[in-house]
């Protein structure tokens, strides 16, 4: 199997090869199909199993779907990982998968330490993907300057961490103003069974299909 199999967007998979990836790892085999295929998905991974292009990719190969029949600009996925550091890596991850959809897809992180003026006009441009830790996408969705009414797309990097570093009552903000129709939710999880994935699964999605 190849990542040309998978029925990712061309220009993805010309960006994957450009980084030498030669073929899907595990945990990408099985992910990017359901997740293509417009289902929750709740998967156990680590750092290194290649977790971040397995969500990444189908998020970014359903917005270069969509904008080829509906061009207008709105933020369509939202990446919450726990971190800052893990935040740099996933916007980097975004910025080399989408080498060669440039105009399509902008991306945007909410973590730098910029002002609230800064982050309001870089958001008033409504990136197609924001990744942020769960309390600046909270603070920028209560302030109005992030709008997730459209969203269409949720990731959870590394969400059996999230409860653990204290986001909470961001979550739950978060979970409240995403749309009443539900957005498609990938959560990646080093376990898959624990009292803090149950309450996100809560918040968050209805039957996610889980991967071991
Ligand atoms: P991650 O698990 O997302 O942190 O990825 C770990 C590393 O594996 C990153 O440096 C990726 O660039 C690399 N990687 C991800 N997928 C593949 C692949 N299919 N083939 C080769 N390297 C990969």
């Amino acid at each position: 199997l190849t990542f040309s199999d998978l029925g990712l967007d061309p220009r993805l998979v010309q960006a994957v090869a450009k980084q030498s990836f030669e073929k899907p790892t595990l945990v990408q085999r099985k992910a990017i199909p359901l997740a293509l295929a417009g289902q929750d998905v709740l998967c156990k991974a680590k750092t290194g199993s290649g977790k971040t292009a397995a969500y990444v990719l189908p998020v970014l190969s359903g917005i270069l779907k969509r904008k080829a029949t509906d061009p207008t600009p709105f933020t369509s996925a939202l990446i919450l990982v726990p971190t800052r550091e893990l935040a740099d890596q996933v916007h980097k991850a975004i910025d080399a998968f989408s080498a060669f959809c440039t105009k399509d897809i902008q991306s945007a992180k909410l973590t730098d330490n910029v002002s609230d003026a800064v982050l309001r006009s870089l958001l008033a441009n409504a990136p197609d993907v924001i990744v942020s830790t769960p309390a600046r996408a909270w603070h920028n969705i209560e302030s109005g300057a992030l709008s997730v009414a459209k969203l269409q797309y949720l990731v959870l990097d590394e969400a059996d961490l999230v409860l653990s570093y204290g986001y909470d009552e961001d979550m739950e903000n978060i979970a409240r103003s995403l749309p009443k129709g539900g957005v498609q939710t990938t959560m990646m999880s080093a376990t898959l069974v624990s009292d803090e994935l149950d309450t996100l699964k809560g918040f968050f999605c209805r039957n996610p299909t889980m991967l071991d």
